[in-house]
């Protein structure tokens, strides 16, 4: 532990944000910068706790207190290995993650957490800029080849592992570029995309080899697949989007999020698309759905220079607090309020979407909206619509962000015969499908998460790979790590 009694002395300090009127103007980083001294003060605040409960929460279990003191102690080089020793790609949730390691910091029950995704960013770009990164040297080489699908984190992670392991790893991807939904989900106010670059270049130099423009099922079939490689991971994500089957539906003018945001971040990089253009231009926008697809419409429909912008939620408004003494060290059910949000937009919760109305030429023009009233009866919350509270609003453009279903049967997963789970996700026990050979993570297994969630499961699922290939794994891994220590 850096400084005893660092979290008595020094506040919670976090970085701002660029003011409003000027980060709209553009796609670019929200953040200012923030000093290496105020980092390592920061990192004081960590109090070592005997039981830190951080580990837990995060999904990668990374070891929290460990690098917070190396950060003190300004020994930057070895708080990067400890940190790359648990997160393949610090750079990517230093920057996106929501922090559950900070909701389960144990200075969160009575004062503000220490700030550990701030410092997880700041370990990994120190690292960068003096040359602690590198890229993996393949000591062994086992001989065995390993296919994956899909070029999310999930399959990155995995990627990254099996190459560490000595495997002969092939990315497919079916986009024209690396990265899944950091590429083309998460907007660039959020995750410059030179990120992501910059992390390929190393992979690249590591030996693994990357296949885009391929949708394996169509262009590939999974039977080659099977035949070249000696163990398949399906990462393809979680892609199809929940749709609203309300009146009106045909509207031109009523899309799913991703659409519109993986248009937008091909705006931004330069790379051209031959389907029609969604701009929020000069519309009212209607974004349906309160979570973070949601928020990232917002912000996007903002910079676009969108008439208004109205996001309504079908469930209640969250409260703002709750006592962390009933809720810690789980995830907090509060209202979140991102930075899109302060940008310019109205939020409404309880609200049911009843109709979408078009003019003779087919284009939308407005909404029919109803407030509703949640009950809670024997268990299961269920709504009633609450009479004269119905009401048309102008618009020409709703973007429905109301989650997704499941992974993309059709093609890839039907002609495997893979089985799914009740939530129709790839079915697995110990990232095994119900085929031998093949293997499951991130979104694809578990539905929509978060990137931590997907690099922990494509770390998970290459030790599981590397199990089935050589019998035994030099990999870390969260469950089996005190194994490996007795067995190295
Ligand atoms: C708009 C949006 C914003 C988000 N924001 C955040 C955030 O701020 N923080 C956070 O932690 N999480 C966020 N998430 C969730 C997070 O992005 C996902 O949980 C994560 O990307 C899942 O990773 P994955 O590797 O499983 O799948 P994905 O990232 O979905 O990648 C799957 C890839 O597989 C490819 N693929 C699918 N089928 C095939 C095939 N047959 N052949 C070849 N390729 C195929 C797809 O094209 C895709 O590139 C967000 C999600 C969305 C939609």
């Amino acid at each position: 532990m850096g400084k005893t009694t660092g979290f008595l002395e020094y506040k919670r300090e976090v970085p701002e944000t660029k003011p409003i009127e000027e980060r709209i103007q553009n796609y670019n980083e929200l953040y200012k910068s923030f000093s290496k001294r105020k980092v390592e003060r920061q990192s004081a605040r960590c109090m070592d706790c005997g039981v830190p409960f951080c580990h837990n929460g995060c999904p990668l279990g990374n070891n929290i207190p460990d690098f917070n003191d190396m950060v003190y102690k300004q020994n930057w080089e070895e708080a990067y290995k400890i940190l790359a020793s648990t997160n393949n790609f610090p750079e990517f949730t230093g920057k996106i993650c929501p922090a559950p390691c900070e909701e389960s910091c144990v200075l969160s029950i009575n004062n503000d957490p220490t700030t550990i995704k701030n410092i997880e960013l700041y370990i990994i770009e120190q690292a960068f800029e003096n040359g602690y990164v590198h890229a993996n040297e393949q000591i062994i080489k086992t001989g065995f080849k390993v296919a994956i699908v899909g070029s999310g984190p999930a399959g990155l992670a995995a990627a990254a592992q099996l190459n560490l392991a000595g495997h002969e790893v092939t990315v497919f991807e079916r986009d024209d570029q690396i990265g899944g939904l950091l590429r083309y989900g998460i907007p660039d106010f959020k995750l410059e995309k030179s990120l992501i670059d910059r992390r390929l270049d190393l992979m690249e130099k590591a030996g693994i080899k990357f296949k885009t423009n391929t949708n394996v099922g169509v262009d590939i079939s999974a039977n080659e697949l099977i035949d070249k490689f000696d163990a398949v991971l399906l990462a393809g994500g979680s892609t199809l989007p929940r749709d609203l089957q309300v009146l009106g539906r045909e509207a031109k003018g009523v899309h799913f999020a991703m659409d519109f945001l993986k248009q937008q971040n091909k705006r931004v990089s330069n790379i051209s698309f031959s389907d029609e253009e969604i701009l929020a231009t000069g519309k009212n926008i209607l974004v349906i759905g309160g979570g973070d697809t949601g928020a990232d419409c917002v912000g996007t429909s903002i910079r676009q220079g969108a008439k208004s912008v109205l996001q309504i939620e079908l469930m209640p408004k969250l409260p703002e607090k709750v006592n962390p003494i009933n809720s810690w060290p789980e995830w907090r059910q509060i209202l979140r309020t991102s930075s899109s949000h302060l940008e310019g937009c109205k939020r409404e919760w309880s609200v049911q979407t009843k109709e979408f109305i078009k003019n003779e030429k087919g284009d939308l023009k407005a909404v029919k909206l109803i407030d509703v009233q949640w009950n809670y009866a024997q268990g299961k919350a269920q709504f009633t619509e609450i009479a004269g509270t119905e009401r048309i609003i102008d618009c020409e453009l709703v973007l429905l962000a109301i989650g997704f279903v499941s992974p993309q049967h059709e093609g890839l997963l039907d002609n495997l015969n893979v089985k799914y789970d009740d939530r129709q996700n790839v079915k697995a026990e110990n990232f095994q499908t119900s085929l031998k050979k093949i293997f499951t993570a991130g979104d694809m297994h578990t539905g929509q998460s978060l990137v931590v969630k997907a690099i922990s499961e494509g770390r998970e699922a290459a030790y599981q790979i590397d199990i089935f290939l050589t019998g035994n794994s030099v990999l870390e891994s969260k469950t089996n790590s005190l194994i490996n220590i007795v067995k190295f």
